[in-house]
């Protein structure tokens, strides 16, 4: 039956020494229903869309049947939450195996929701509908916006229901992943396993994921690099679009480069870098502004947990992780720097760009403009998008940002096709997710979801319909989230 659906299961993971994970099976469900399926990302994958809504390719991502060539386990891993180590793993969540695609990629296939394992601690290891519903509408919106993340395949949900602070109706989401190696994935072997572990942990890695390095002379401390390089990347990208993350604590670090663990995310809607929407992190540790330090602070955890491989000397180790760490700072800024000019569709450089952008920053910041919408207008002349256009600073900055777009040899289609190209004219508004999610939880009616799901997918693209749903919410109460359970 899994034959026909396309899975085609390897499990590399598996191989890896047993202290890394814990053979368990997905605990089965009373009644498996399909919520979504995610059609284009299913046959990149080599699925069969009709194969996998069947009751035997629902009974797969339900954690009801095992398909072919799976090998499940549940990783072990280890994390800082908000700067506190702790011991952490899979606990509601199993890793099904690799899938090969007819591309031959090799790609995670997680059922999150999945039952309890040996890492569960007092957690009932399952998932609700809502905000597994919300993984996927984020994550897929994320994608489209051409930001490295985990994809979201299937919503199934359970026929049971979990208890939160009231009862409500289990789901468990299918994820997929260039791998789930994470910063807590070092942390936890590094802590609890040998050196040679360690080796194999890193070695494993080099192959999945940077195989262009492994021929290094210090592979190890390639490694490090191309790690700090690709979070740079992420977290300038994050930044750009104004995504906040919430919960950057260790263990939610991809060391491929993806956004991974949407619980708490959000986007920012008037510009201010304390932004906080996560409920819990009440020192503003995850706030927008602080997100480039925490990745730097995350980094730092990750290239200590290299240390024993990186030289025999541990002087001499420190020393080249610290050279390697103090780059991030540097690294971030260059591509946010370039982000950032490209958002006003400046393609050559000058010193004062920098200085110039943070007057538009700090614009927005008071006269509370709306960070999307602000660079929307700019883009598509639309001056009733922000209210920046009516204050009296506007217009001076308006007319060095015009002086600054004569002085590059480029046209004035070009910039503003750059403009188009990084500049969404649409994010997942927290107003619209939160309507899609009522009616489908609380309503079965999952048309509201598939009618946001359309126009995210597609966010460059600037529509009438694409406009009703950049409207800001009429509500001004400070949106606020919950590490989703
Ligand atoms: P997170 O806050 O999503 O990064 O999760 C932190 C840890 O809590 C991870 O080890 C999760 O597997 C675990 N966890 C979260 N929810 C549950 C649950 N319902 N049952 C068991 N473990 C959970
Ligand atoms: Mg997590
Ligand atoms: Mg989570």
């Amino acid at each position: 039956m899994s034959k026909e659906t396309g899975w085609n299961l390897d499990n590399s993971y598996a191989r890896l020494p047993k202290s890394f994970f814990t053979n368990v099976n997905p605990t089965p469900v009373r009644s498996p229903k399909l919520i979504i399926l995610n059609n284009q990302l299913a046959t990149s994958l080599g699925l069969n869309v009709q194969a996998l809504q069947s009751e035997d390719g629902v009974a797969v991502i339900a954690g009801n049947q095992i398909p072919e060539g799976a090998w499940p386990l549940a990783q072990a891993y280890a994390g800082h939450q908000f700067g506190h180590f702790n011991m952490l793993g899979d606990g509601r969540a199993v890793l099904l195996g690799e899938q090969i695609t007819p591309h031959g990629e090799r790609i995670d296939i997680q059922l999150k929701g999945s039952g309890r394992t040996a890492y569960s601690r007092g957690g009932d290891g399952r998932a609700s509908l809502g905000p597994m519903l919300r993984e996927y509408i984020i994550s897929e919106a994320m994608h489209a916006l051409g930001i490295p993340t985990t994809r979201s395949l299937t919503v199934v949900t359970s026929g049971e229901s979990v208890i939160r602070e009231t009862e409500l109706p289990g789901a468990i989401l299918t994820r997929v992943a260039a791998s789930h190696l994470r910063v807590g994935t070092f942390q936890y072997v590094a802590k609890w396993g040998t050196v040679e572990e360690l080796r194999t942990l890193a070695d494993y890695t080099l192959k999945r994921h940077f195989p262009d390095v492994e021929a290094d002379e210090n592979r190890y401390l390639s490694l490090l690099q191309e790690v700090i390089k690709r979070q740079a990347e992420l977290i300038a990208k994050w930044q750009l679009v104004g995504f906040i993350h919430g919960v950057m604590n260790t263990d939610n670090i991809s060391i491929s480069g993806e956004t991974i663990d949407y619980g708490p995310c959000a986007f920012m809607d008037a510009y201010d870098p304390e932004t906080v929407f996560s409920s819990i992190d009440m020192q503003g540790r995850y706030a927008y502004g602080n997100q480039p330090t925490i990745a730097g602070w995350n980094l730092a955890r990750f290239a200590e947990t290299l240390l024993p491989l990186l030289h025999d000397n541990q002087e001499q180790a420190v020393q080249l992780a610290q050279d390697k760490i103090s780059g991030f700072k540097g690294l971030y800024h260059w591509n946010w720097l370039t982000g950032m000019r490209a958002k006003l569709g400046i393609l050559n450089e000058e010193t004062q760009d920098e200085a110039f952008i943070n007057e538009l920053l700090s614009l927005m910041k008071k006269y509370h403009a709306d960070y999307t919408n602000t660079f929307r207008a700019l883009t598509f002349d639309t001056p009733e998008d922000t209210v920046l256009f009516g204050t009296p600073e506007f217009a001076p900055w308006h007319g060095l940002w015009q002086a600054r777009l004569g002085r590059q040899q480029e046209s004035k289609a070009s910039s503003n096709q750059l403009m188009r190209n990084s500049n969404p004219a649409l994010i997942p508004r927290n107003h619209r997710v939160e309507a899609a999610l009522e009616a489908a939880v609380e309503h079965g009616d999952y048309s509201v979801m598939e009618r946001l799901l359309g126009v995210l997918s597609n966010p460059y693209m600037h529509s009438t319909e694409q406009a009703e749903y950049a409207t800001l919410p009429a509500s001004t109460t400070p949106y606020q989230t919950f590490c989703g359970t």
